[in-house]
């Protein structure tokens, strides 16, 4: 008998049922994107980031982890390179809140009182939170008051400290950290077997107008699709961020979920 995998789904349903049914387990959700992210990185990246902060989490939580939403909101211009490009794969954002909707019910039905979302596409964003909206809306019209939802982006959970210890030449900001240092980091650290840093384009990083355009002017997107050089990436950096951005998720949930 091995022990209980943190994968809710990995589960079968006795055992999931006696995991979740009185409500106090948190189950966390990864939810990401098919989105391209350079010559040097899988389309997957922002799926398997917050699946393996998730999994990290959830270890030393005692959560569970939900599988991830692998489609996401359309990748913007100006943080993901733009939704026009090949292998980026995006749902409307109805779509997206409607199943966000229906999957927080479900959990709901099954006794989960504490949900994480665990998000690495920042264009998901908004839509998570109306998602989750409109889900609480909708319990509470059955009478469920006692739902938690947590929101968070692992990005938001890097440290100032931390920044300046990864980019002594200084911080390009996070809207163009797109297949960069950061993303590139936490690869080599969780993945290397997928990321092939020879093939990574060094550039300047990506400077936009302050107004958008649509149909998007292609030519604003660096050609690489990352907008902005991953060169400097390395697993030990990867090392850092995972921790530091998995220690402060675990003390906002327990903060949060108690
Ligand atoms: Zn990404
Ligand atoms: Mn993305």
């Amino acid at each position: 008998m091995s022990t209980r995998s943190v994968f809710a789904a990995e589960l079968p349903w006795p055992d999931y049922d006696a995991a979740v049914r009185d409500g106090r387990r948190p189950i966390l959700v990864p939810i990401g994107s098919m989105e391209q992210h350079g010559h040097h990185m899988p389309l997957h990246v922002d799926v398997l980031l917050p699946t393996e902060f998730s999994r990290c989490v959830a270890e030393r939580i005692d959560a569970l982890v939900a599988p991830p939403f692998t489609y996401g909101y359309k990748s913007h211009q100006k943080s993901g390179g733009g939704n026009h490009l090949p292998g980026t794969t995006s749902l409307d954002g109805a779509t997206l809140v409607s199943a966000l909707k229906n999957v927080i019910t479900e959990f709901v039905r099954h006794g989960v009182r504490k949900i994480a979302f665990m998000n690495g596409h920042f264009e998901n964003s908004w839509f998570i939170v109306e998602g989750v909206d409109l889900a609480l809306k909708e319990l509470r019209w059955d009478g469920i008051t006692d739902v938690k939802i947590v929101i968070l982006s692992y990005w938001d959970f890097v440290t100032e400290e931390t920044i300046k210890r990864l980019y002594p030449d200084g911080f390009p900001g996070w809207a163009v950290e797109h297949g960069g240092v950061l993303e590139t980091s936490l690869m080599l650290a969780l993945h290397p077997q997928l990321v092939q840093l020879e093939r990574a384009v060094d550039h300047a990083p990506a400077k936009f107008p302050p107004y958008e355009v649509y149909p998007v002017r292609a030519e604003w997107t660096p050609p690489s699709g990352t907008l902005s050089s991953p060169k400097e990436a390395s697993a030990a950096k990867g090392e850092i961020l995972l921790e530091v951005c998995t220690k402060g998720i675990v003390d906002a949930l327990r903060v949060e979920f108690g």
